[in-house]
């Protein structure tokens, strides 16, 4: 691939304050040497917890085509791992040049805090200044090799002053706050009040401890000191400002970044051990104890010019510091500024020492106002920023439900078009699997690209091209993201990071995520109703045809099937109703086969059957209307029922069916009146009143039969 912009691989293991200050300051020394970054945000290795590993997959997506070096986060991503196994994870990277931060491993440069400096400084100030005399020491994992040297100085520290260590007072936090809580509070509920001074391997340990003691009525720093290491911003608001040793973070990033500049120039790199130094602060009993040093401020143009206002102030009695002072104020953005601006109005009074008492009364007055409108200024900077997260906040979790609300691919995705800019994103994309899994052969689809990377709808055939994709634009960096539940991986979510953004990236990360996982769920639910749903309308219209099948096997006839004894004393009945309201003739007509018994003698009776079957069909035939019935009265004797019809016309009919019947001509070489089967009827029609009963219509018919039977078979009697 023909690369612009050469492009550093960057390994991390989450994007928190940490991992941020660490990048901010690595990408803005590489970006101004014209390189760009892509960092992969997977999660540490070998974490204990499994679900994790499916995060790590996102480090697979790596090609070295793309990259001209890698930087690994050492430190945190091998938190939960041995030396070896954290090599192992880096062999398909160790190809390119590659530089490790804040955790040393074999054949690979790293930069690197001294633990030692700052710890041995924390030591001696808890020993020497304050004398204290029996420790705690709260360690971190186990094989942590940070904790590890941390305790070996700690341990060193007091055997060169000839301190005893009680191995029960080292306890395991872990790292971790609610651990370090834990076995603190079992310590003391032990009956443990044997010491003056917890050391905590971290900060975070350090405030969990601070609020175990104060919880048993144990005061920091006046009943026991607590100190830490790391130096993180919340240290400042435990119940007392936390000592600590200082890491810094930035200027190591700085380092690293030059490294990896140096490096792609093909200039072999060594180790960078960058020192750590005490923070001194209440919580190891030094309150107010600080030597107060004016250091030297430099002074730029605009306050040399404040200086001389202030100055003139004090000698004519003028008022046109404050107005300029508050002006100057007014352009500033920084809390670190304003913080500067206190230290010069410090500068400026310790310089007045030689006035006299008037004008140091004066100086006195107008830098006290002076710094009230610092403060002022400081408080409104604040306010502002934390109105401005709340803000964010509120407005991320507008778009998160909004996000989550989606069940098609389609909606969901100008959902995010159109939400992801007012979080103040603009560079981003989503690549999902097919059928949104990796099953093999499973390949990364671009579903959203904005910021003209990248196009919709391409497909990335293989893991190289995604890298690819990101380095059409010169000088950005980018954040690749997994986006996974437990094993499902979905794709990953790519982003920019703008300067001086206040979002949170793992935030979005999941909120991007539990969207696409609620909408690829919802799919299937869908799916999975909507095949119920088929299931259930086949399966019902099985069971009706059945019953259907099953009414009509009641009412017909098993030999013949024509309609049955029971269906034709229902038919009639119906019939016979029917015809009481409308008053119109109902006919029937009984016949019987003759000489059957002779034919089944001398045919035998499966021939008896088909004969019968025979009869059946050409009765059907005869009898054709709609509401004409034809059913098997019992043995070789059937009826026709004949709605809306006068004995003229039920005589047709029987004569019809004897036609029929003599067409067939079928054999019947016993018969005595005919060398074929023949029939003889009865017929009756009758309009039937209230109050008379159907049988009375049969009985007639059936007389009619007889009387044909009587007479000389093979005819029809109409009574
Ligand atoms: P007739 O002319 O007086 O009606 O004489 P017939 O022999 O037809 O009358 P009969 O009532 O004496 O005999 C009816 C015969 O019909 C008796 C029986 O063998 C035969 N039969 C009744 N049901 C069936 C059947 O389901 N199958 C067969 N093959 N024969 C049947
Ligand atoms: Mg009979
Ligand atoms: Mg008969």
């Amino acid at each position: 691939m023909d690369h612009q912009t050469p492009t550093i691989a960057i390994l991390t293991d989450w994007i928190g304050p940490f991992q941020k200050t660490v990048l901010g300051a690595l990408q803005e020394t590489l970006n101004a040497a014209g390189v760009g970054t892509v960092t992969y945000v997977g999660r540490e290795v070998h974490h204990p917890n499994p679900i994790y590993g499916t995060s790590n997959d996102i480090y697979h997506l790596f090609d070295p085509q793309a990259h001209q070096a890698v930087f690994v986060l050492t430190s945190t991503l091998g938190n939960h791992s041995i030396d070896q196994e954290l090599l192992a994870f880096m062999q398909p990277f160790l190809q390119l040049p590659v530089v490790g931060f804040g955790r040393k491993l074999p054949g690979i440069p790293t930069v690197r805090l001294s633990n030692r400096s700052g710890m041995q400084e924390l030591m001696e100030h808890l020993l020497i200044e304050r004398g204290y005399q029996n420790f705690v020491f709260m360690r971190g994992p186990e094989d942590n090799p940070e904790s590890i040297e941390r305790e070996e100085v700690f341990r060193e520290a007091l055997r060169q002053h000839g301190r005893e260590f009680q191995e029960d007072h080292c306890l395991n936090g872990a790292f971790y706050p609610p651990t370090a809580r834990h076995v603190m509070m079992h310590f003391l509920e032990a009956g443990h009040r044997d010491f003056d001074c917890v050391v905590c391997a971290n900060d975070e340990m350090a405030l969990a401890v601070m609020g175990v003691l104060e919880e048993h009525g144990l005061h920091v720093p006046q009943d026991v000191a607590v100190v830490g290491f790391d130096d993180i911003e919340m240290g400042q608001f435990g119940s007392s400002p936390l000592t600590t040793v200082h890491q810094p973070v930035s200027e190591m990033a700085k380092v690293a970044a030059r490294m990896l500049l140096a490096m792609l120039q093909g200039m072999p790199q060594e180790d960078v051990l960058v020192p750590s130094r005490l923070v001194v602060r209440e919580s190891c009993g030094s309150a107010g104890k600080r030597p107060t040093q004016v250091a030297p401020v430099e002074q730029g143009e605009t306050e040399r010019t404040l200086h001389q206002l202030f100055l003139s102030d004090l000698e004519t009695a003028g008022e046109v510091f404050l107005p300029a002072w508050k002006k100057a104020l007014e352009e500033i953005r920084t809390a670190a500024e304003l913080e500067r601006h206190q230290q010069l109005l410090l500068h400026w009074s310790v310089d007045l020492q030689h006035l006299q008492a008037a004008q140091q009364q004066r100086a006195l007055a107008l830098g006290l106002q002076a710094s009230h409108l610092v403060s002022e200024r400081i408080l409104r900077l604040e306010t502002r920023h934390t109105v401005g997260q709340l803000q964010y906040t509120r407005h991320v979790s507008h778009v998160g439900t909004s996000m989550g609300a989606h069940d098609t691919l389609e909606g969901l995705l100008d959902e995010l078009k159109h939400s992801l800019p007012s979080i103040g994103l603009h560079y981003f994309m989503l690549a999902l699997y097919d059928h949104y899994g990796p099953t093999p052969g499973s390949r990364l689809k671009i579903h959203l690209s904005s910021g003209g990377v990248g196009t919709e709808g391409d497909v990335l055939e293989t893991r190289a091209l995604l890298p690819g994709y990101l380095l059409q634009r010169p000088l950005l960096n980018w954040q690749v993201h997994p986006i996974y539940v437990n094993d499902e991986h979905y794709g990953c979510f790519m982003m920019v990071e703008p300067q001086g953004w206040g979002g949170d990236e793992e935030l979005l990360r999941y909120l991007v995520t539990r969207s696409i996982h609620h909408m690829v769920k919802t799919r299937a639910l869908i799916r999975h109703s909507e095949e119920l749903e088929q299931q259930v309308q086949d399966r019902t219209r099985q069971l009706e045809e059945a019953n259907r099948e099953l009414r009509r096997s009641l009412l017909l006839d098993g030999l013949t099937r024509v309609y049955n004894r029971s269906a034709f004393d229902d038919y009639l009945r119906r019939m016979w109703k029917e015809h009481q309201r409308s008053g119109q003739s109902l006919s029937v007509i009984m016949c019987d086969v003759d000489f059957f018994k002779k034919y089944n003698d001398a045919c035998g009776h499966l021939a008896g059957d088909d004969c019968l079957r025979a009869i059946a069909q050409a009765l059907s035939q005869a009898a054709y209307r709609p509401g004409d019935m034809v059913a098997r009265y019992g043995g070789e004797e059937f009826v026709v029922v004949l709605p809306d019809t006068t004995a003229e016309g039920a005589k047709h009919v029987a004569m019809r069916i004897q036609e029929t019947v003599a067409a067939l001509k079928l054999r019947h070489p016993a018969s005595e009146v005919s060398p074929h089967i023949t029939l003889s009827m009865g017929v009756k029609a009758h309009v039937p009143r209230a109050g008379e009963d159907p049988m009375q219509l049969v009985h007639a018919a059936d007389q009619g039969l007889y009387h044909s039977k009587r007479l000389r078979r093979n005819c029809i009697t109409v009574l």
